[in-house]
């Protein structure tokens, strides 16, 4: 045991020497009840708990952006790979860091993937892992239902510098899916389980299914959906979120991650052709440790959010609003997301009130806000207040006034993430209030009205 420095490190360090285990990116427990953990809550439950250096029951954070090695020779073989974080060797925090590597195995069990790993913000997972699946001249079949930025990725950005091409396509229309792929030149399908912000949820099953009839890698974005969708469980190859939203939930981080097969990470950490590596948008140890802190009570934030959504979706829409949200029955994939999504976590957080007009949702956000203190006009969501934003003129503003109406975005659709924080009731008095408050300035409420 020549690499060890200390006798916390001797404990943890594996011998250099003798078999690799392929999945100790994941450190998956290989006794495990696949059913008990079709439950994400259960499958993290059961990750491997890194106790602090001292006997702490939190993990230490490992802030160091370098590591020393023993033995000269020891760096040659971290360098030749054939050393690695599976083994608990470390080169550089850019590169596998033991703290982000730590939460990166929570997000891997919350998605059942077989590994994944942390970056600066849920755009710089979803661009490299563009960039690494694939070259110039390759095309992408994506939904047109995208967050703004995913958007102008695909439709702007990767065109100009990398020629890489994307055709959008309404994802509830399978055989435009189907008649969008170009054999040998499409070689991904993007799109979100639950889209921002129309709330349309993908058929993931059947998507990944024609996408790998023609090889292609189907790529899933799970913001809208943590703990309520698991795409990969439903056949999804590679699923990216932003932290940022529910999996952090204080509204104060921004973070991402990708997961996917150990293989596909790796390759994203490569030192000659590693999209994470060489492009960099790397976490900090710090913020890692923080959000780990965070995700044993994601799968409780979830459940409120949830319940929350249901209860003021099904009370709008009793006063006549125009809401949608896919717990309700008249939402068109309601059916699909019952049978697709797991039990106990119901429809998704996020509901969408359509107001008609962009004039009529400012006033009601702006009561809401400031008349009876409902919720923040803000963007963002997964926070445990609620938060409300007019999408076409913000959050969705990066897509022309067509590819709005392509996609299904009215000028007068107020998201809405709704938040845990006082009670449910002292909660929904306040958005009765505004409404009455806004039918009083002559601004009606809804169309039927
Ligand atoms: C916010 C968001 C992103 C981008 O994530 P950042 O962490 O802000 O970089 C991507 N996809 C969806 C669905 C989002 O809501």
């Amino acid at each position: 045991m020549a690499e060890c420095k200390n006798q916390n490190s001797c404990g943890a360090k594996r011998p250099a020497t003798g078999e690799t285990d392929e999945n100790l990116i994941s450190k998956k427990p290989t006794a495990m009840i696949s059913s008990l953990l079709e439950d994400p809550a259960a499958a993290i439950a059961n990750t491997r708990h890194e106790f602090g250096e001292h006997g702490g029951v939190n993990m230490s954070i490992e802030a160091s952006a370098t590591f020393t090695v023993m033995e000269p020779e020891t760096m040659q073989r971290l360098f030749a790979g054939e050393l690695g974080p599976d083994r608990d060797f470390f080169i550089y925090s850019r590169h596998f860091n033991p703290t982000v590597l730590n939460l990166s195995r929570q997000i891997a069990a919350l998605e059942g993937t077989a590994a994944a790993y942390c970056t600066a913000s849920g755009m710089s997972a979803i661009a490299a892992v563009f960039l690494q699946l694939l070259a110039s001249g390759d095309h992408v079949v994506a939904a047109r239902t995208l967050y703004g930025g995913t958007h102008a990725l695909l439709a702007h950005f990767l065109p100009r510098t990398s020629n890489i091409t994307t055709s959008f396509v309404d994802i509830s229309d399978l055989e435009m899916v189907e008649k969008a792929i170009v054999e040998g030149k499409t070689k991904v399908l993007y799109f979100e389980a639950i889209a921002n912000p129309t709330l349309v949820v993908a058929n993931i099953p059947e998507l990944c299914r024609i996408g790998h009839e023609k090889g292609l890698t189907v790529v899933v974005d799970n913001t809208f959906a943590p703990m309520v969708l698991s795409p990969a469980r439903l056949g999804a190859d590679v699923v990216v979120h932003s932290i940022s939203k529910f999996i952090s939930g204080g509204a104060d981080i921004i973070a991402g991650a990708v997961c996917g097969p150990t293989k596909l990470v790796n390759s994203m950490m490569d030192l000659l052709q590693g999209g994470l590596m060489l492009l960099g948008p790397t976490m900090n140890a710090k913020v890692a440790f923080e959000l780990s802190e965070r995700i044993p009570h994601l799968s409780l934030r979830m459940k409120e959010h949830c319940r929350r959504a249901a209860v003021f979706a099904e009370r709008m829409k009793k006063l006549g609003l125009k809401v949608i949200y896919p717990g309700l029955p008249d939402h068109p994939q309601h059916q699909l997301l019952k049978s697709i999504g797991n039990s106990e976590y119901g429809f998704g957080g996020i509901l969408c009130l359509d107001m008609g007009t962009e004039e009529r949702a400012n006033k009601l956000m702006n009561v809401l806000q400031n008349t009876t203190q409902f919720g923040f006009i803000a963007v963002s969501l997964g926070y445990y207040e609620t938060l409300m934003s007019c999408s076409g003129s913000s959050t969705s503003s990066e897509l022309s006034g067509k590819d709005k109406e392509l996609a299904g975005i009215s000028p007068g659709l107020v998201r809405m993430s709704i938040g845990y924080m006082g009670t449910l009731e002292q909660k929904w008095s306040q958005f009765e209030k505004a409404l009455t408050k806004v039918q009083n300035l002559g601004l009606p409420y809804c169309n039927n009205i």
